[in-house]
């Protein structure tokens, strides 16, 4: 019989390296999340580009959020053509080809959102509206996106924001319904009190243009902002509608030692010893294309051992005399946490989730790969 995991299997008889979900934790993970921000009254648009899932989606649908955000453009595609078709894109949308698909995908969604930070992203995407022979009340739906500290995209607060309004207002094609405004800086401040003060600054950037944008006569129903790290602080400010969260489904040690125990970190990377190195080091399975290192180094979930890269397929564990770690063997298996969970799991073609040690459900990531 060929390899292929089924739900009932053990998870003693996943192959690795593997991606595995443990539900009790993810399942408390959402309704903490649920819990702590429903009561706010504000509306939860979680971020898939952690999970990639369009089944993921509809369960945080099913547990009280408002459709979901993508990063790119692909991911939208992908989420609906899976159904999900209620998704903000939170990127900007800039390029002929990029714009052209865009245009495609609204022509069959008209749920997709969009944000504008600049008059040329703006033009281009009325224009090629416009040249795909759309009536006059065809409008797609946009957001301004503001520039609250992050300084990665956003126009600045104050007259930049009110000019780029005015732009979309006249352009036939556009129709502006809120205002994004990212505090991804904050999102790891260690500090609580640093990360609270910082982030309610910021969100009274974003509150106070919206209520100037209305002022300047424009209709902005849509105030969203917030990840893992901030969105209590969000929710908490009167005038955001919305926030973005999406790693807290299954964080990872940088959100941990960032934010502490609120959410468990639910997923990790099943891996096998395939060789021993030296009394007190092995070689695991799970290397550069298993677990990422951009916000530092996968932790072994049994404490004890320290993980080391050693290149694309593998990696080192070792453990320090007198400390926890039990000496290992080959074939020995262990589970890695990741330390950031969204490119993580772009790495990964599908979830195993399981419950008391046997696989309840496989997802596939619907939108790996999709970066364009
Ligand atoms: N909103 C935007 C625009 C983002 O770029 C991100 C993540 O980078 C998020 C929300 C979600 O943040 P997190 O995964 O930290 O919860
Ligand atoms: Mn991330």
């Amino acid at each position: 019989m060929p390899y292929s995991p089924r739900v009932g299997d053990p998870l003693a008889t996943l192959d690795t390296p593997s991606m595995i979900v443990d539900l009790d934790l993810m399942d408390s993970n959402i309704s903490t999340l649920m819990s702590r921000l429903l009561p706010t009254g504000v509306s939860i648009r979680p971020h898939l580009k952690t999970t990639k899932s369009a089944l993921l989606a509809q369960r945080l649908v099913a547990a009280g959020a408002k459709g979901g955000c993508v990063a790119k453009l692909s991911e939208a595609e992908v989420m609906c053509a899976k159904g999900f078709t209620d998704v903000l894109i939170t990127c900007e949308i800039v390029g002929k080809p990029k714009v052209a698909r865009l245009v495609e995908l609204w022509k069959t969604n008209r749920e997709v959102k969009i944000v504008i930070d600049s008059e040329v992203c703006a033009k281009g995407i009325s224009d090629a509206i416009a040249e795909s022979g759309s009536t006059a009340d065809e409008k797609i739906a946009v957001l301004i996106d503001l520039d609250v500290g992050l300084h990665r995209t956003g126009v600045q607060p104050g007259a930049p924001a009110l000019e780029l309004a005015r732009c979309i207002a006249m352009l036939p094609h556009l129709r502006l319904i809120g205002v994004q405004g990212y505090e991804g800086h904050l999102q790891h401040v260690h500090s609580f009190e640093e990360r609270k003060a910082a982030c309610l600054e910021s969100m009274r950037t974003l509150v106070s243009t919206a209520d100037a944008l209305r002022k300047d006569g424009h209709e902005i129903s849509v105030v969203t902002t917030g990840g893992t790290g901030t969105a209590e602080f969000c929710a908490s400010v009167h005038g955001v509608t919305e926030v973005q969260p999406g790693s807290f489904l299954f964080m990872d040690t940088d959100y941990r030692a960032a934010i502490g125990g609120t959410y468990s970190n639910s997923l990790t990377i099943l891996s096998t010893v395939l060789s021993t190195q030296g009394p007190r080091i092995v070689t695991i399975d799970a290397g550069l294309k298993s677990l990422t290192t951009d916000s530092g180094l996968a932790e072994c979930k049994a404490p004890g051992y320290e993980y080391g890269v050693l290149g694309d397929e593998h990696g080192s564990l070792e453990w320090k005399d007198g400390g926890e770690g039990k000496p290992l063997k080959v074939g020995d298996r262990v589970e890695m946490v990741p330390s950031h969970i969204d490119p993580t799991i772009n790495l990964h073609d599908v979830y195993y989730a399981y419950r008391k040690g046997v696989i309840e459900e496989i997802w596939s990531v619907d939108s790996r790969g999709k970066v364009q």
